[in-house]
């Protein structure tokens, strides 16, 4: 099961366990921590006392008491030291620690924040790298909901250049979209690339000028091909393109961010119609090129715009293959928009 990037108090979440974010005596603190002792109660408090603390990296599990999650793993990340002070591989192990007691007890659902990037003062952009590389591994071998929680937006950032790049690019291409669409409307479409037709020329003199940057059909491509998938459903588009990349299904919807029994469903029902966000996570797991792509949401009813924030972003990631389910998702996250996958 899939990884969840939320914007959430922790403590409001309803699952198997929430994790806190504790220091060395786990008798309580500030930060999250706090928030957990206090949504709680003294019950938590009690138990902690019995624990004899936990050293960095170590993780402890406790009931969740007034919660409305059943159990709180208590982990205790490094303090930021400027980074040479084995930092990365204590919070590491704190992330590795947690989801091997999850494991243990046979969890279906768990959420962390981001550990050390409070008071600890861990780089927040750094935190959550390690966050979603340790989970995702985790996630590869086991099935699991896992959340990872961001409280404080304003904070938090996708690392200023990218940022920046995504930012610009969004600008260069996003058109306003009633403009956009009445230009479209006076275009004549090419049977399969509509937006790449013949440009129109401005109605208005104030018109900024739209760059169509979407290249046709490769030419080699016969007609014979094009012809051949033209009622293929997006089920069948999805199995045939897993089996020419040479995947198996599992890679695909892990990769793909992807709930193992929704993939089942949309492989037992050819005509199953996805969501736009599950049709773009599968196109990107399956690193298809921004037509190829195109092809695939179209059989889902779905197209890409640029009067759209979401298909601009996508965009970007697929012009640069970074096909990466969880950097597209923080860059989408950052951007406040609908994140891929489950
Ligand atoms: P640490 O001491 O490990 O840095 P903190 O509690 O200070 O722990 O901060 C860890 C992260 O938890 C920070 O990113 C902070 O913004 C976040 N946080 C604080 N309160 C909550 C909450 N109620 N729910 C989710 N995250 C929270």
């Amino acid at each position: 099961m899939p990884l969840k990037l939320i914007r959430e108090d922790i403590t409001n979440l309803s699952c198997d366990a929430i994790v806190n974010a504790a220091n060395s005596t786990l008798l309580g603190g500030g930060g999250v921590d706090g928030a957990i002792h206090k949504a709680a109660g003294p019950g938590l408090l009690n138990e902690c006392m019995t624990l004899g603390g936990c050293s960095t990296g170590q993780a402890k599990i406790t009931k969740g008491y007034d919660l409305p999650s059943k159990y709180v793993i208590h982990t205790v990340g490094p303090v930021w030291r400027g980074g040479n002070e084995n930092e990365e591989q204590l919070l590491r192990s704190c992330y590795r620690n947690c989801l091997a007691i999850a494991k243990e007890y046979n969890f279906e659902s768990v959420a962390f924040p981001l550990i050390s990037s409070g008071v600890y003062g861990y780089p927040k952009d750094e935190a959550l790298k390690i966050a979603v590389d340790e989970i995702t591994s985790f996630l590869y071998e086991n099935d699991m909901l896992v959340y990872v929680v961001i409280f404080d937006k304003a904070s938090f950032n996708i690392g200023e250049k990218l940022f920046d790049d995504i930012a610009s690019y969004i600008d260069d291409r996003y058109v306003d979209g009633h403009f956009d669409n009445s230009r479209r409307r006076k275009m004549k479409g090419c049977l399969f690339c509509p937006s790449q037709a013949s440009v129109p020329q401005p109605t208005y003199a104030e018109a900024q000028p739209v760059v169509f940057q979407d290249t046709c059909r490769e030419e080699s491509e016969s007609l014979d091909d094009i012809l051949k998938h033209i009622d293929e459903s997006f089920s069948e588009m999805l199995l045939r393109k897993i089996d020419e990349k040479g995947m198996t299904d599992a890679e695909c919807y892990k990769k793909a961010n992807i709930d193992r029994k929704l993939f089942s469903k949309i492989r037992s029902d050819r005509l199953y119609k996805p969501s736009k966000t599950t049709a773009i996570a599968f196109a990107i797991a399956l690193e298809l090129s921004l037509e190829e792509t195109k092809d695939m949401l179209m059989k889902a009813g779905f197209a890409l715009s640029h009067s759209n924030k979401f298909d601009i972003i996508i965009e970007y990631f697929i012009k640069k293959n970074n096909y990466n389910v969880f950097e597209i998702n923080e860059a989408l996250f950052a951007f406040d928009q609908s994140l891929l996958g489950v």
